[in-house]
């Protein structure tokens, strides 16, 4: 299946029939009302973030990464506890997976014990939707990275990130998202959630070897002293060495030579221009250190929005 026609898939699995949002799959032409209000829900948990809720006390969210993650499996257990739910963090390959369980039968097995809801990330493409499918009324999956198809919540910390700088009207915006385009799934949800949301221009810079096959609605440029100038959002993105072959994986002086983000390149962009990544970011590679902690920087502001977005998100599955 192609990644359109798995991404509607998604879409059908996620909501119920009164069209609210029953797991989190994709960003993928998820109705605009549903995004705005986790938005705005999200950005009233970011201006208060010492607030603690009970909303979701009793609760229990598990969280099951089969790949390595810093920030966004921090950030839901943060989110999930400061809704008053507890948290269960399994440990993939330590799980009985290892064992030949399938990961269904793991869900059946958890969701037995009481757990609401799984944040999973896993390698390969389609597995949310197939846990979607197991899983109980009332039990939520949500989806923490799903190979290079999608991040959903990443998607929605990224367009809060931008309307706190530069306002909900997103369509007198330009958007550049920089770098490994073809193997990035937070390329992939910031152009479903910024379309969604009418962005005025949103471009795709990669060097050749990094371009996503069809660009649909995107300019596509593959250099990045013309794919940014004029821009109000510079989106920069790692290369993402872990789905490249060791040797197609260009030389890191190199590439921040004729692909990095420096002050110099940043000039042709315009003057407020906010600088984003999602992390982890490769110093010196895609990104120059004084533009990551210079003051167009906005990398920490997406960290800690991330929190308030899971929270945002986990309160509209569970709190019911
Ligand atoms: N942390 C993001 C992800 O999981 C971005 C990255 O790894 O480059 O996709």
């Amino acid at each position: 299946m192609d990644r359109a026609a798995e991404a509607k898939t998604q879409g059908a699995l996620q909501l119920d029939a009164a069209g609210r949002l029953r797991h989190l799959l994709t960003l993928y032409q998820l109705p605009r009302p549903l995004i705005e209000a986790l938005l705005a829900r999200a950005a009233a948990f970011a201006a208060k973030p010492a607030a603690r809720h009970a909303t979701l006390a009793g609760r229990c969210v598990a969280s099951l990464f089969f790949e390595p993650s810093t920030r966004t499996r921090a950030s839901f257990e943060l989110a999930a506890h400061r809704l008053g739910a507890t948290t269960l963090n399994l440990e993939a390959e330590r799980s009985s997976a290892v064992k030949g369980e399938t990961l269904e039968d793991t869900l059946l097995n958890l969701q037995a014990m009481g757990v609401d809801a799984f944040v999973v990330r896993h390698a390969e493409a389609g597995v949310h939707a197939r846990l979607a499918r197991v899983a109980q009324a009332g039990v939520a999956i949500v989806n923490a990275g799903e190979a290079n198809v999608s991040h959903p919540t990443q998607g929605l910390l990224d367009a809060l990130t931008i309307r706190a700088h530069k306002g909900a009207d997103f369509s007198t915006l330009t958007v550049a998202i920089c770098g490994d385009i073809l193997h990035s799934r937070v390329a992939a949800s910031a152009a479903s959630v910024l379309t969604t949301l009418g962005v005025g221009e949103l471009r795709f810079v990669a060097p050749p070897g990094f371009q996503p096959p069809a660009a649909d609605g995107q300019r596509l440029f593959d250099d990045v002293d013309a794919g940014i100038a004029g821009c109000d959002v510079v989106m920069m993105l790692r290369i993402q060495r872990e789905r490249i072959g060791s040797t197609d994986a260009p030389d890191d002086a190199e590439y921040h030579r004729r692909h990095g983000l420096t002050a110099a390149r940043l000039a042709r962009a315009k003057p407020d221009c906010i600088v984003m990544h999602p992390g982890p970011v490769n110093r010196g590679v895609e990104l120059a250190s004084e533009v990551m902690d210079g003051p167009r920087s906005v990398i920490l502001e997406q960290v800690a929005n991330g929190v308030a977005v899971r929270m945002a998100v986990l309160e509209a599955l569970l709190a019911r």
